[in-house]
């Protein structure tokens, strides 16, 4: 069987984007990878966001640009500006494409569907596959969403709406999410943050239905695309081995208090690229311990008052947009978290930080 100095296991989000900047920097010259993708085809199945406060390879897969987003809880809505960083969103159609046409024309690089079609023994690998764990106490972020296109031209393409908070929460957090990338075409999501342990509240197509109809007062319309998901607000527990490093979910990069974690896949390929010749020896890459300590806070308080959040995550962006976006991305300095972290009720986050 054949052997590779690199294998991939899952070419989805993380192996791609990896594979792609490792072939992109000529790191795969001399050196073969193979990446092991068990699925027949590629065809879009998510919607990846963020605010851009970096530079990524991917430009050309962004589907739309925004630079004004909302928030509305019971309330209020606040309207607010993202200049600096806009909200951008790829689709993972155009992702797919990209990636696998420019990794095809490499000649060290080969795609497998099972692992057992090749000799592992001697190879590095990074792992882009999840442990199966089911522990019923880990929160998990899942939703549903829709791209509808409208008879009309109805929607103000110039600005998303982030959270919306006027709608069920049946004691657990539940928001819309609305992306208009055109006047007659917006995604829309609903999204909770649960155990998934109440089956009840995956009525997905109703609370869609009725969010439309009732809270967006839109009638005519198609839903031409649709997608559903689950991410983990807690880090997988994938084993330590040598020779092996866990990337994408699998390896941390997700921002639990979010679940964002497209950018910070993107940093941890670069990364990786740039140490790739000493990878076996190179330093843990994590996101950094204070955030990983100030989401665990957030989230014990979202698990035991989640009545409290659609407030908490309005209140937090009374301090400026730059200031959140920044912190929600991993990017700011000490004073703009003494400033996020003022705008949260005190009693609750010091009770939540000792037990
Ligand atoms: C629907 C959806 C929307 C999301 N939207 C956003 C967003 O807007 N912004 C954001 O920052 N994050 C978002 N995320 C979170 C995160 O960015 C994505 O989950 C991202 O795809 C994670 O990349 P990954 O490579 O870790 O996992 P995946 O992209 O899921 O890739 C894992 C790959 O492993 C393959 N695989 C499975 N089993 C095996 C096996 N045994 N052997 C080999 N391969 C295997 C799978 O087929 C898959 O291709 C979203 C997640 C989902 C599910």
């Amino acid at each position: 069987m054949k052997e590779f100095d690199y294998i991939i296991l899952g070419g989805g989000c993380a192996g791609l984007s990896l594979a792609y900047e490792l072939d992109l920097h000529k790191k795969l010259e001399n050196k073969t990878l193979a990446i092991i993708e068990p699925r027949d085809e590629y065809k879009k199945d998510k919607t990846w966001s963020f605010w851009k406060v970096l530079d990524h390879n991917f430009d050309d897969c962004v589907k739309k640009s925004w630079k004004n987003f909302s928030i509305n809880s019971a309330t209020e809505t606040k309207h607010l500006k993202c200049d600096n960083y806009p909200y951008q969103s790829i689709d993972s159609e155009l992702f797919y494409k990209k990636t696998v046409a420019k990794l095809k024309e490499n000649k060290n690089i080969s795609f497998f569907k099972d692992i057992k079609d090749i000799n592992q023994n001697n190879s590095f690998i990074f792992n882009s596959v999840p442990s199966q764990e089911s522990n019923k106490s880990n929160l998990w972020q899942h939703f549903c969403g829709v791209e509808i296109k409208t008879k009309d031209k109805i929607f103000d393409d110039e600005i998303i709406n982030l959270m919306d908070f006027n709608c069920e929460q049946r004691d657990n957090v539940h928001f819309f999410y609305t992306l208009p990338f055109k006047k007659d075409r917006a995604l829309v999501e609903t999204t909770w943050l649960s155990k998934m342990n109440d089956n009840s509240l995956k009525d997905y197509d109703n609370q869609i239905k009725n969010y439309i109809e009732q809270n967006l007062k839109i009638k005519n319309y198609e839903i031409v695309y649709k997608e559903e998901g689950a991410i983990p607000l807690f880090h997988p527990l994938n084993e330590k081995e040598k020779n092996k490093i866990n990337i994408g979910t699998a390896g941390g990069m997700t921002r639990l208090s979010t679940g964002y974690t497209f950018l910070n896949i993107q940093e941890h390929s670069k990364y990786i690229r740039m140490n790739i010749e000493n990878i076996q020896n190179s330093k843990k890459y994590e996101i950094k311990k204070k955030y990983q300590i100030l989401d665990k806070v957030f989230l014990r308080v979202l698990e035991n008052h989640p009545e409290k959040m659609p407030d908490i995550f309005s209140n937090m962006f009374n301090t400026t947009s730059d200031t959140v976006i920044k912190f929600l991305s991993n990017r700011s300095n000490f004073l703009e978290d003494i400033s996020i972290i003022s705008k949260m009720p005190k009693w609750l986050f010091i009770k939540s930080l000792f037990g």
